[in-house]
């Protein structure tokens, strides 16, 4: 497995391998790397030839007074992960790789990105939207992989890709969860031991809006308000928001429908965790 810091190194070997004629799937991250990245790039490795997994704590994607600095990273451990599940080239650029001094164009999108956690972090998509697409140029994949843990992001994505004409497929991939039902989060590291029984919260609210959905409860509002009542008799969380929204807009409605989701963001001390279903 290579890794790759240049984006003249990625190229090179990308066209090497386009020449033979092989597809690529590829798996943005940040790294970090749990069993949730790792379901993206065991699927990438079984539907492509060559695996890409990019490893990139994006400052663009992250506002004032969030966890850039301190967002955990491990290239020793991630390595040897994504070597263990078969990935063919780790692409882990600096910052200064990828923006270069005068960099000032963007991928900007509206409507999906003004709801759920668009709200509370408003450069955030920007961010996503403009890395993810330089990525996608720099690496050519024929498909690219993404978690329905972030389900916003990867509505975005496929909505970027349609609107601006990209020659790829975005396959999105299940929430992988511990066994206790926490969606895996590298965030999940921030958590003190009480706060990590604390955060159960989330996944417990989930199970009950699948299970009023599934019992044929047609009133979204009413879903949302059972899911925040639960969260509420937990004092060590914060709702950041609980909302159904349309699955593919991404915009708020009060009556069940498909796709449907609904997402939840909830601080549990410090960090901020999300979780969701989709009813597809
Ligand atoms: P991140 O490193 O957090 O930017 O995540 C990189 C990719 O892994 C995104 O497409 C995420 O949605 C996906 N991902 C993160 N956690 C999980 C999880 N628990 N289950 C499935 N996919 C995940």
């Amino acid at each position: 497995m290579q890794i790759a810091t240049t984006i003249q190194e990625v190229r090179t070997q990308i066209k090497e391998w386009k020449k033979e004629g092989a597809s690529v799937g590829f798996v943005p991250t940040m790294g970090y790397l749990h069993e949730g990245h790792g379901s993206l790039i065991s699927r990438a490795r079984a539907e492509n030839d060559k695996v890409v997994v990019s490893i990139f704590v994006n400052p663009m994607q992250f506002g004032p007074g969030e966890d850039l600095e301190s967002y955990p990273r491990d290239l020793e451990k991630d390595s040897a992960y994504c070597e263990s599940l078969g990935a063919d080239l780790i692409f882990h650029p600096e910052p200064s790789e990828m923006y270069t001094e005068g960099f000032c164009s963007y991928v900007d999108m509206s409507v999906l990105t003004e709801e759920l956690c668009g709200l509370s972090r408003p450069v955030h998509f920007r961010g996503v939207c403009t890395v993810v697409n330089k990525l996608f140029n720099i690496v050519q994949p024929n498909r690219a992989y993404f978690g329905q843990k972030d389900a916003q992001q990867l509505a975005v994505i496929k909505r970027m890709v349609e609107d601006l004409n990209m020659d790829l497929e975005i396959i999105g991939c299940p929430i992988v969860r511990e066994e206790d039902g926490l969606a895996k989060s590298s965030r999940n590291t921030y958590l003190s031991a009480q706060e990590r029984q604390a955060a159960l919260v989330l996944s417990q609210a989930v199970a009950l809006g699948e299970k009023l959905a599934a019992d044929g409860e047609t009133d979204a509002k009413k879903i949302v308000g059972e899911m925040i009542a639960l969260i509420e008799k937990e004092p060590m969380a914060r709702i950041d928001y609980v909302k159904a929204v349309d699955g593919l807009t991404m915009q708020q409605i009060d009556t069940v429908k498909r796709p449907m989701l609904i997402a939840l963001a909830v601080y549990v001390g410090k960090t901020r965790l999300i979780d969701n279903f989709m009813l597809s």
